[in-house]
């Protein structure tokens, strides 16, 4: 177990944000963890994987506890059951269930963090999201320390969401165990996925090619956290009902709004469409500025953005799409 007083968590929010927190602990068993949550902890207690949706507001008042509960295992023939450690970065995950040929993961290819969050955010790329392939979120409750097993249905997921967002800090994942198959199943629906798979001979892909697919598409428009601090997605795509989208459509020139049809009436619209339209592509407040290759993605450019960059960046962007198109913008990145 490590533990270290006013810990700098620069390393540990991948946008880089330079703030400390009370306490940092990690821990990699579930009896340390169960021994930690006995004891009298610095308030609150903020449970991380990879700090790859976080904006840290500031100092940290309180404990943070991060866990490197590792391990992969595997369970089948056809239809295989795949366990994994909370601490397990997820793409190490996606890589080696692509490399022995098991479909379900490859779309979310190259999504930063690790596999306790993935259950809890519900992570989503390409037409899959993880709630569709996990069978199993194994948990403790932090306030008893008793174990807990969540069937997917358990877990209510939604798009980016499950009920772990609306039970904050309730419970902390130990490991997922995750559905997928050796029978062909690729989903190459989204997004530009065949135009990248163009020459290739769909019925003979292996997850392995989807999965290099995916990280090409990825490598051209999202920034590598290794090298440019970000959150990835800044805002979730709004939804609205068909009447507003109509409107929209008649106030844009050209008459053309990207878009995506729901059930019940509903239209989702792409943020990143509203943001460029809205002229902040690349707008830049302090060390904080708006990805050029993906309006979407606010970016800590210059490395030395302060939070108070990024949210002033936020708090613009949020005014201008709600004066010119009546919508509301809200963040995907959690703020703490
Ligand atoms: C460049 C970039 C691209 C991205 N692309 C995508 C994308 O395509 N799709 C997508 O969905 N997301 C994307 N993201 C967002 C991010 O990768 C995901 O939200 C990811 O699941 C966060 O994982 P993490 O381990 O970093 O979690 P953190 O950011 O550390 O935490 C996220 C949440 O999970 C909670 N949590 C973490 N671990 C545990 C645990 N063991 N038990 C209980 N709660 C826990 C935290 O308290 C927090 O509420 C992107 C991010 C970046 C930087």
């Amino acid at each position: 177990m490590i533990r270290i007083p006013s810990y700098d968590l620069s390393a540990h929010n991948t946008f880089g944000m330079k703030v400390k927190c009370a306490l940092y602990i990690e821990y990699s068993s579930l009896d340390e963890l169960k021994a930690l949550l006995a004891e009298d902890l610095p308030q609150p207690v903020l449970h991380i994987g990879g700090g790859s949706n976080l904006l840290f507001r500031g100092d940290f008042p309180g404990t943070v506890l991060h866990s490197t509960i590792g391990g992969i295992s595997f369970t089948g023939d056809d239809d295989v059951i795949v366990e994994a450690g909370a601490g397990v970065v997820f793409d190490d995950l996606v890589a080696e269930t692509c490399r022995r040929g098991l479909w379900g993961l490859e779309n979310l290819s190259l999504i930063p963090g690790e596999v306790g969050a993935s259950a809890v955010q519900n992570i989503g790329a390409y037409g899959v999201e993880a709630g569709d392939v996990i069978d199993q979120v194994f948990c403790v409750e932090a306030a008893t320390g008793e174990e807990v097993v969540f069937s997917a249905a358990d877990c209510a997921y939604g798009y980016r969401d499950s009920r772990f967002k609306h039970e904050k800090g309730r419970y902390i994942v130990l490991k997922v165990t995750f559905r997928l198959t050796q029978k062909y199943a690729p989903v190459l629906g989204y997004g530009n996925i065949k135009a990248a798979l163009e020459g290739r001979d769909l019925e003979a892909l292996a997850p392995s090619d989807v999965r290099d697919a995916i990280i090409r598409i990825r490598r051209e428009k999202l920034p590598d956290p290794a090298e440019t601090g970000s959150a990835g997605s800044f805002f979730k795509n709004p939804v609205i009902p068909r009447e507003h989208f109509e409107r929209i459509v008649a106030s844009v020139p050209d008459g053309k709004v990207p878009h995506f049809d729901l059930p019940d009436g509903l239209v989702k619209v792409p943020a990143a469409w509203m943001i460029d339209t809205c002229g902040f592509r690349g707008a830049v407040k302090g060390g904080a500025k708006v990805y050029e290759k993906q309006p979407l993605v606010i970016v800590n450019d210059s490395g030395s953005a302060s939070p108070d960059d990024v949210i002033a960046l936020e708090s613009d962007i949020i005014a201008a799409v709600r004066a010119r198109f009546g919508v509301e913008l809200h963040p995907e990145v959690e703020h703490v």
